[in-house]
């Protein structure tokens, strides 16, 4: 049984260092989460898997880490200066802030009726760059990773020498000021996103864009996401956002209801040629604004015809956030057990485990088993997979409890036999079976293991 609220899933974060509240010590700052010693290294697995099948697996994509601070000039012609906005009302009686599409017609925190009009509210978070805070030093917060490949998009193909179809991949962090933060991880105001831009020839991009949805939604099930729980969401045309001609989102059944994972969207040469100076002079096809200050023509020549092409653009983007609150959610496992107990268990993807093994000393006085444990430690710590942990406790079965709950994929303990016969006991974290392994042999387990 996967896990039956959010409430199980928040305190089991909290109990083990998974993700705390951000600042709690001074009350907490809405919106924001802070990713603890087991958090991190979840975090960080999930976004080396989505690296590896995006950038090393093909051959057809370039990666990038632009600054979060943006120019203003390129959120003024991304278009998001003017509508990234969501729809605010006031609630005259109790003050509160709502988004309008989110609610019916009463306030859901008091029950009045007496609601203001909705009014645009830009989700941007703005500061100033440099000592002078005037009107010419204004940044923003990058509401979203992909502007910046797109301002990047000339030096990406001079510095590569790329021909179409290619993409480029960004993951870092984003910046939403939300009418409503809610729902632990899923919606919060400083999150990180998973963006590919894959630049494709006009005309071949209703065909991109369907291999596109294809591949993703393949992905997060080798990450552990079952594909029952996802659905496919064509978005209405009349809540297509600015930039795009379709948008397929890909739907899970999150603990508190189905809601976006990730969105697919077909952005069309509208950014492209948002940000292109001389744009007259290129077939751009969207509806675009004239642009006098870019310095740039951010288009790519045909290598037969010599033509110069605004490419189409494919966009898979997906947070990270909502990947790990996902995937926590399809691993949370209470179990039955033999004796009437219960036993909770993270079976999580062991790439995605925070922690690959642990290495426990049947004893933690005995300095030959400690020794030796770390021996063994830093023997598989040094291949690379991930972090072992040498666990200290002298408490087998707590250690194994632990270690269940956070999703360790092995336990291995070193006894007396350890010292005698060179031999460790593995314990597998799904079906706790415990086999005898040599220790000259288990450099290759753990590889295998990790594959
Ligand atoms: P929603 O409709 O849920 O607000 P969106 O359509 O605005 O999401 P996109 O602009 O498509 O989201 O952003 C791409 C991805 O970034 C989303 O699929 C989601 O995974 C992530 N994301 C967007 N906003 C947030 C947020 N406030 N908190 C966490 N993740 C977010």
């Amino acid at each position: 049984m996967s896990a039956k609220s959010m409430d199980e899933l928040v305190s089991l974060c909290k109990r083990r260092g998974f993700i705390f509240q951000s600042s709690e010590i001074y009350g907490g700052l809405q919106g924001m989460y802070d990713f603890g010693p087991l958090g991190v290294e979840l975090k960080n697995n999930l976004k080396t898997a989505w690296w590896k099948s995006m950038v090393y697996e093909r051959d057809d994509v370039e990666g990038l880490d632009a600054s979060i601070l943006t120019n203003q000039l390129v959120l003024n012609y991304s278009g998001h200066e003017d509508t990234f906005t969501d729809p605010l009302v006031d609630c005259r009686s109790c003050k509160s802030r709502w988004r309008a599409d989110q609610i019916e017609d009463t306030c859901p925190n008091c029950g009045s009726q007496d609601l203001t009009d909705p009014r645009p509210f830009n989700l941007m978070f703005k500061t100033n760059v440099g000592p002078l805070e005037d009107e010419g030093s204004i940044a923003y917060l990058r509401p979203e990773t992909a502007q910046q490949i797109f301002t990047n998009f000339k030096n990406i193909v001079d510095s590569t020498s790329r021909a179409l179809p290619f993409g480029i991949a960004q993951i870092g962090k984003a910046f939403r000021n939300e009418i409503t933060p809610r729902n632990f991880i899923f919606r919060v105001r400083e999150f990180e996103q998973m963006e590919l831009e894959f630049f494709v020839e006009p005309g071949e991009d209703n065909l991109w864009h369907d291999k596109w949805i294809e591949e993703r939604s393949k992905w997060w099930e080798s990450q552990g996401v079952s594909k029952k729980k996802i659905r496919f969401l064509e978005v209405p045309k009349e809540e297509l956002s600015h930039y795009s001609k379709r948008t397929v989102d890909l739907m899970y059944e999150f603990p508190h209801g189905e809601e976006e994972l990730e969105g697919i969207a077909n952005r069309t040469d509208f950014d492209l040629g948002s940000h292109s100076k001389n744009q007259d002079q290129l077939n751009i096809q969207s509806k675009i604004r004239k642009n006098s200050d870019s310095n740039s023509r951010l288009a790519i020549q045909d290598k037969n015809s010599n033509e110069w092409i605004v490419p189409f653009v494919i966009e898979p983007s997906a947070g990270v956030e909502r990947g790990v609150l996902a995937i926590l959610n399809e691993a949370y496992k209470v179990e039955k057990l033999e004796n009437g107990k219960e036993r909770i268990v993270l079976a999580l993807k062991p790439h995605l485990s925070p922690i690959k093994a642990a290495i426990i000393p049947l004893k933690k006085n005995n300095e030959d088993l400690v020794s030796l444990a770390k021996n063994v430690k830093d023997e598989l710590q040094s291949l690379g997979k991930g972090r072992v942990l040498l666990e200290n406790t002298g408490n087998i079965g707590k250690s194994y409890r632990k270690h269940d709950e956070v999703g360790t994929p092995m336990c291995i303990t070193v006894d007396f036999d350890s010292l005698e016969k060179n031999t460790v006991t593995i314990r597998d974290r799904d079906n706790m079976d415990q086999k005898t392994v040599q220790i000259q042999d288990l450099t290759t387990y753990f590889s295998n293991f990790f594959k």
